[in-house]
């Protein structure tokens, strides 16, 4: 089995966030910890937490994962653009110890110019920043499309970022189909060999969550404009066979392309149809 559920806003508090999944019929959900525009935080109460995790644990969820800011840019080649990057994910991570087992995730961001080498440099100086022995959560590398000057739309250029990090066991990777598909990697006619080639390069027990999106693109595209679940590029046999698929079990799959709740309940229900589990 895997965990399913999609993104939620942050607006009503955390454990409204637990009820409307449950509501959906999910297990796992996403939202971002703060605007995805940037800005300030959500006010964390304490009890909103404490309600969330009991409730995560009373249904049995999976584990949730928490999204960074759109604009949390790492390796930006303006200066003020990577220390406000590094305060963000600071505070995050700060914030997520509040919610233990849950996962966060970000892009690894942009070089803006400066080139791929220099971009996994300036993201692996950040990590190993903020990052101790002490850290709580396991922090997750999004597969990205290679849109403009993306750092991580390559599996070797993920690897590069892990393998300069000094604490490598608070660190894994989201997997988002959409992005991997665009980026060039032909999910629907060799999920296996794309897989494997994820195994060799960067190792399978690092893929901790999926991003289960569709494509309105093509592969090797480099767009990353998400469709809905099966009526992309990728296609519902495809968006089937990876959510059976035994590499990818026990792992949260969190639909993100933008829908209404019943939207989201239908596409759920699909994905548990799929599991012979609805
Ligand atoms: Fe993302
Ligand atoms: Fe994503
Ligand atoms: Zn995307």
């Amino acid at each position: 089995m895997i965990y399913i559920g999609c993104h939620l806003s942050v607006s009503g508090g955390f454990a409204a966030m637990g009820e409307t999944m449950l509501s959906l019929g999910g297990n796992t959900f996403a939202y971002f910890t703060r605007n995805p525009r940037g800005g300030k935080t959500k006010d964390l109460i304490p009890a909103d937490a404490d309600a969330l995790n009991a409730l995560l644990a009373k249904a049995h969820f999976g584990p949730t994962v928490a999204h960074g800011s759109y604009t949390m840019n790492l390796c930006a080649a303006n200066e003020q653009t990577r220390r406000n990057a590094l305060d963000m994910l600071e505070k995050d991570l700060c914030r997520m110890a509040y919610f233990p087992g849950s996962l966060y995730n970000f892009h690894p961001g942009s070089h803006t110019g400066q080139g791929t080498e220099t971009g996994i440099q300036l993201i692996a100086d950040a990590l190993n920043a903020v990052l101790t022995p002490d850290t709580k959560t396991t922090v997750l590398l999004e597969t990205m499309a290679g849109k403009g000057s993306e750092v991580g739309g390559t599996f070797e250029e993920l690897r590069a970022i892990i393998d300069r990090v000094e604490q490598k066991e608070k660190l894994g990777v989201c997997f988002d189909t959409c992005h991997v598909w665009d980026a060039g990697y032909d999910l629907v006619h060799d999920l296996d060999g794309v897989l494997t080639q994820f195994d060799r390069v960067i190792g399978l027990d690092r893929l901790l969550a999926v991003h289960f999106n569709d494509s309105k693109n093509d592969c090797g595209s480099h767009k990353d404009r998400h469709e809905k679940l099966g009526l992309g590029f990728l296609g519902a046999d495809a968006m089937r066979r990876l959510a059976l698929h035994p590499a990818l079990q026990e792992k949260p799959f969190v639909l993100e392309t933008p829908n209404e709740l019943d939207g989201y309940k239908q596409e759920i229900h699909t994905v548990l149809q799929w599991l012979g589990e609805a």
